[in-house]
């Protein structure tokens, strides 16, 4: 078999180092074309001598010069820098299969192309999706692309749904899809804690190790926030057929429920590599080298119901999927804002959720009906969450 050719955008981050490892595990099946990373030089420069892409991209000519240097002659490699070129490589006619890796909104870009230009898309970059859901999976009908979802809930979803959800949830008799949440690592502390939380507390996840901002939005719960709008994309399901369940044990990475009262779900020890293998490899199975599950080492699954006063941010996004236009835009755009503030400590954890709060209330509601709507929603809840931070550091 020819094998399929990839862009890994975000090679460099966690969910692009777990995609090189299950790829590099099947060289007749899967070659690497396309990489990009921000600013991780020495990283990338390590993936490019293993994987050997014809191209790589970087933030911007400094940055291509320096990985050009750290490359030296032996190795060939065409070297670009910027938005132009992740948009031109998860386009590329060479391209067949796109990973989009990148974090936050900086993703919107190039996973849209990919969507245009008819890719398979494995989509990992769920802040795209939520940004822009409608226009972004209207590009992919138009085109033909298939999204394959890496988000292990959502991949988790997927796979227990029939092959025909494409005719609707209601044809298959789903009643419900339950996402299951770790929880993270403040399930079980007190209001006062999380007032003093610390980005080092944060980060800290009990189950899955992950890039920083996703660490922080598990840590609030808005993870699961961004989440929930992610499947009703995806899935085409509205919020009130959408449950968060949390599962500390982080073995059950989702569930749908249907009319007859059969729930099925898909498990599997917390190891992003068997979202990526199945979706890399769908409609076959392949080796991702993750463990087989040890049942009798489990123990035991348990379950909760979230508690939305502690963790605001998962009412937040449910608020925002009710208000639909471009509420969820809002939303991730300032939770990105308030993240940052809170990695460098500007702002205290608790601080997130009023952040995120704020940039709804402040940015009046609109209709996103093209790209151009969503980046302007992305831009004025970036600004109204910027002042809402600095008012608060006047008052501190
Ligand atoms: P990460 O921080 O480890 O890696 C992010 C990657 O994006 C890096 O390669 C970085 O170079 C690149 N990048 C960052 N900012 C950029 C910018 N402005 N322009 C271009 N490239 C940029 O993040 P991650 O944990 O790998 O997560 C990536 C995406 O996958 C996120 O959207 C996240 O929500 C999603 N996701 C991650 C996991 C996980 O287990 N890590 C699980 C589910 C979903
Ligand atoms: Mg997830």
């Amino acid at each position: 078999m020819t094998p399929r050719r990839l862009t890994i955008l975000g090679a460099t981050g966690s969910i692009g180092a777990s995609t090189l490892d299950v790829v590099s595990r099947h060289p007749d099946r899967f070659s690497v074309w396309a990489v990009s990373a921000h600013r991780q030089l020495e990283r990338l420069a390590e993936v490019i001598r293993t994987h050997r892409p014809r191209v790589a991209v970087v933030v911007d000519s400094v940055a291509a010069d320096r990985l050009a240097a750290l490359l030296g002659a032996e190795v060939e490699c065409d070297i670009r820098w910027g938005v132009d070129a992740l948009v031109e490589i998860a386009s590329a006619p060479e391209v067949d299969s796109v990973m989009a890796a990148i974090v936050g909104a900086a993703g919107l870009a190039p996973s849209l192309a990919a969507a245009k230009a008819g890719k398979r898309i494995l989509l990992a970059n769920k802040e795209a999706l939520v940004m822009s859901g409608h226009i972004f999976l209207a590009a992919a009908r138009a085109s033909g692309a298939v999204v394959l979802p890496i988000d292990s809930e959502h991949n988790a979803i997927f796979q227990s749904l029939p092959n025909s959800f494409d005719y609707g949830l209601q044809h298959c008799g789903v009643r419900k899809l339950l996402l299951t949440a770790s929880g993270g690592p403040f399930r079980n502390a007190s209001l006062a804690a999380l007032h003093e939380a610390t980005p080092e507390q944060a980060v800290a996840h009990p189950n899955w190790v992950m890039g920083r901002k996703i660490s922080v939005d598990s840590a609030t719960l808005m993870n699961k926030g961004l989440e929930v709008i992610e499947a009703h994309w995806l899935f085409g399901v509205d919020a009130d057929r959408i449950e968060v369940v949390v599962h500390p044990q982080s073995v059950i990475h989702s569930m749908v429920e249907y009319l007859d009262g059969s729930v099925l779900a898909q498990l599997g020890n917390p190891d992003m590599r068997t979202p990526i293998a199945h979706a890399l490899a769908y409609p076959e199975r392949i080796e991702s080298g993750v463990a087989a599950l040890d049942f009798s080492r489990i123990g035991q699954f348990s379950f909760e119901t979230p508690d939305l006063l502690r963790f605001p941010c998962l009412k937040l996004a449910f608020d925002a999927l009710h208000a639909r236009g471009n509420a969820a835009a809002v939303l991730n755009a300032a939770n990105e804002v308030a993240v940052e503030a809170f990695l460098s400590r500007e702002i205290r954890f608790t601080d997130i959720a009023d952040t995120v709060a704020a940039a709804l209330e402040t940015v009046p509601g609109a209709e996103i009906d093209s790209l151009d709507a969503v980046l302007h929603a992305d831009a004025q809840s970036r600004r109204a969450a910027q002042a809402y931070i600095a008012r608060r550091k006047e008052k501190a």
